[in-house]
């Protein structure tokens, strides 16, 4: 959560950056160029010495990453430099796209820059380990350097090198169990629990029939023993920005996760609620409200944050909101799930129902939820206070 705070006060930084200096747009010579002096590079990659490219292909791989680095990765397009399978599969097909690229690729590649470290055979296929790092920081900034560390893969198509996700290559051997809709899928070191897979296809049953949403679409969930093991799912070799043990695709019907369980309600949520770009306190809300958060359950979580908040009589809704307050106590994730609570008890499944459309739009999100439990705006945060200090035990 402490990223979160870390990322605000990066975006500021590269803004600033932006400003004060435009980015050059020129070409650096980079270690081993005239090895790869074919490319125009706006972002500049540079290779360590153990990679060979004077190795035909190291060097031809070599040259479709730093082309895919500088195609603007972080927008979802038809990327020639990606194998066609994967772009048939998934629209979101770079599996490390939305961690890694929190900014746009031209300002982050610029920031924190690209050097190849390895680029080794694997089987049939070449990985791809590359180091995303600052220089000259400032030393408040230096503890969050690097950014990451990725691997991923080239694979030959057509006589042509494209790029591939490390997901379907890592996990080739592990075995698969399909219990109702949920394909687990987990390495041969994992005992598969059939009780806790039976609960987990269950749980997504029971809360779709309770709230009456539309049936929910099979996916595939990768079950790994921490969140190093996941960040390698999603083509990281270490990673920071946005490391969690737990994250879902909606689209791709993916769901990954570091806990080693086969039930991990909080994560299903996300998968069986109606697509929608509802509010995230609202999404995060309803999710740690039916399925808890970071372990916990959702009266624990609110307990938890009531006993903080009855000792902060000063913080208001607008501190969560805006993160300045609580994340040690997951106070929006929480919040958003009171907030759910409170909307049962006064209008049941219709009212959360209703809670569950508002928008991802922050400047109307109290007055709407004002709207639906009838509560005047300058009341909303005794209102707020007052629900979450029902469930103070101190
Ligand atoms: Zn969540």
């Amino acid at each position: 959560m402490k990223t979160h705070l870390f990322i605000m006060i990066l975006f500021a930084l590269l803004i600033g950056c932006q400003n004060k200096n435009p980015l050059s747009l020129e070409n650096k010579n980079i270690n081993n160029k005239a090895q790869i002096d074919s490319i125009s590079e706006n972002v500049e990659v540079e290779i360590h010495a153990r990679v060979d490219t004077s190795k035909n292909k190291i060097k031809e791989i070599a040259i479709l990453w730093i082309e895919y680095l500088n195609s603007n990765p972080d927008i979802v397009s038809d990327n020639k430099f990606w194998n066609t399978e994967e772009k048939r599969l998934y629209n979101d097909f770079d599996f490390s796209r939305q961690l890694l690229y929190q900014f746009p690729s031209e300002q982050l590649l610029k920031y924190y820059k690209p050097k190849i470290l390895s680029l080794e055979k694997e089987g049939e296929n070449y990985a791809i380990r590359t180091i995303f790092s600052a220089e000259d920081q400032e030393p408040q900034y230096s503890k969050s350097n690097p950014w990451c560390i990725t691997k991923l893969y080239a694979v030959k198509e057509e006589n042509e090198w494209k790029l591939k996700n490390a997901l379907p290559i890592i996990t080739e051997d592990w075995n698969k169990e399909k219990v109702g809709k949920i394909n687990f899928i987990f390495p041969a070191s994992h005992k598969f629990d059939r009780v806790l897979a039976n609960k987990a296809n269950d749980f997504c049953n029971q809360i779709t029939k309770e709230f009456n949403f539309q049936e929910w679409e099979q996916f595939d969930f990768y079950i790994t023993q921490n969140g190093d093991d996941l960040g390698k799912l999603l083509n990281f070799d270490f990673f920071f920005a946005g490391y969690t043990t737990g994250i879902g695709m909606y689209e791709n019907r993916i769901l990954l996760s570091g806990i080693g369980s086969e039930f991990y309600p909080h994560e299903f949520i996300h998968l069986i609620l109606p697509k929608f770009d509802r509010h995230p306190l609202i999404e995060e809300g309803f999710a740690t409200w039916k399925g808890g958060q970071g372990g916990k359950s959702f009266e624990e979580s609110a307990e938890r944050l009531a006993n903080e908040l009855t000792q902060n009589s000063e913080v208001k809704f607008l501190d969560v909101l805006e993160k300045k307050w609580g994340w040690q106590n997951a106070a929006f994730y929480t919040s958003g799930a009171i907030l759910c609570q409170a909307a049962y008890n006064k209008g049941g499944v219709d009212l959360v129902n209703s809670l569950l459309q508002i928008e991802n739009n922050e400047d109307q999100l109290i007055e709407h939820i004002c709207k639906l439990l009838e509560i005047r705006e300058e009341d909303f945060d005794d209102f707020w206070r007052e629900e979450v200090l029902k469930f103070t035990s101190i």
